[in-house]
């Protein structure tokens, strides 16, 4: 095994305001959106504006059900109370700095700038049978996983409910736009694999996921287990969202089957251990009845050994559980790489073997930038290397 050094929390200031505590950091977030509330809070605050609240269906009706923002367009709405809707409750909150294609137009990377210069990235992903998009949930993160490019910039700041809404609903426009090809034009899925940990930014990622799921013109009417939420394992917010009234997918990030590697690789398991943080999950698919999916990037000598997908094995036997392992995509100035695809294929017939349904992750995005977090750690640096995200497929044996 080789051995790792346990790596300190990167530390990073914020641009805005350099010694900012935890409230000046609310100060950043953006202004209320649309998106950011529920059909009532909608109606009040159309109301609030001096407005008949029923302007508040039509306004969601453009954004939810037509992906139209443009106040020019909202031509059931008089004139002056369109623009002025418009200005209080769609402000603009994500601005293109990037968009790099590929796959024929079906993999898009897009780099965001928020209202306040974060940078954050979402990734669509275009299928025969459907279409996928990636979002952020915070810029930056603080989970500080010593393989993965977002982990290394640290924590910037939480994105707000209507900034990852957001992210959704321009790339359900491209596809409702018929802009991608070969794919059908409704967006139906959308994974928390972008940027940050989702359940560090609990309560905004949950209300991200009521408008995601509430039916038009409430929300965008996707279906609860066409959404994943995936985490490094903050076991107290699993098993809280365990406790909502929601069957989304849980993928856990494990990377490690025992605690000596795993908290080198994914720190917070220093905090909650292997046994804990399996335990959550067995708990949260008790509850939802949903497959939880663990998720393993294979990296090369450090914990692809045979004997770990042993072990691997035996910690999910009998479980509601899939393993999808991840081609490291090694970030730029890393010491680690992809694991061989002769070990790679070894380590899924021993999960096989065990009983074990496994996948490998077919990475999407060759020619367009690396892993998700390399566009906003370094904008100019281009590496050319392979997405992590990417559909599943059956290893070949
Ligand atoms: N914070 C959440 C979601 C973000 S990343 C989480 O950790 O689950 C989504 C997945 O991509 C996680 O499983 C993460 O560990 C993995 N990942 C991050 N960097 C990677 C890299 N360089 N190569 C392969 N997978 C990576």
């Amino acid at each position: 095994m080789t051995t790792l050094p346990v790596t300190e929390p990167p530390r990073r200031e914020l641009t805005l305001v350099p010694e900012a505590s935890p409230r000046d950091r609310r100060v950043a977030l953006p202004p209320r959106h649309l998106a950011d509330l529920d059909q009532a809070g909608r109606r009040a605050a159309v109301a609030a504006l001096g407005e008949r609240e029923y302007r508040a269906g039509q306004l969601s009706t453009h954004y939810f059900g037509r992906f139209v923002r443009d106040p020019g367009r909202m031509t059931d709405i008089p004139s002056a109370t369109r623009n002025r809707l418009a200005d209080e409750l769609l402000p603009n909150l994500l601005t293109p700095v990037r968009e790099l294609t590929c796959d024929d137009g079906r993999t898009r990377k897009t780099l965001w700038r928020l209202h306040d210069g974060s940078l954050v990235e979402s990734v669509l992903m275009g299928y025969p049978d459907r279409v996928t998009v990636c979002v952020s949930s915070q810029a930056g993160c603080g989970m500080a996983c010593p393989f993965c490019a977002t982990g290394q910039a640290g924590l910037t700041r939480n994105l707000s409910t209507a900034e990852i809404v957001d992210q959704v609903v321009w790339f359900a426009g491209q596809a409702a736009r018929g802009e991608l090809p070969g794919c059908p034009d409704r967006l139906s899925r959308v994974v928390f694999m972008g940027m940050g940990e989702p359940l560090a930014n609990y309560g905004r990622v949950i209300d991200a996921v009521r408008r995601l799921t509430a039916p038009a013109p409430e929300g965008l009417g996707l279906s609860q287990r066409h959404i994943t939420v995936s985490t490094v394992g903050l076991v107290p917010a699993m098993r809280r969202l365990a406790g909502e009234d929601l069957a989304v997918t849980l993928a856990l990030s494990l990377h490690a089957p025992d605690d000596g590697l795993r908290d080198e690789l994914v720190p917070v398991n220093q905090r909650w251990k292997v046994a804990e943080v399996l335990d959550a999950a067995w708990s949260y698919a008790a509850g939802t009845g949903r497959r939880v999916s663990i998720e393993y990037a294979m990296i090369r000598d450090v914990n692809d050994q045979p004997w770990r997908a042993d072990l691997l094995g035996r910690l999910l036997a009998g479980r509601l559980a899939h393993v999808n392992l991840i081609p490291l995509n090694p970030t730029p100035g890393s010491r680690w790489d992809a694991s061989p695809k002769p070990v790679e294929r070894e380590f899924v017939r021993r999960l096989r073997a065990a009983g074990v349904p496994t996948t490998v992750r077919d990475t999407r995005g060759r020619d367009i930038d690396g892993a998700c977090g390399q566009l906003a750690a370094a904008d100019s640096a281009r590496t050319g290397r392979d997405g992590h995200h990417g559909k599943e497929r059956e290893a070949a044996q």
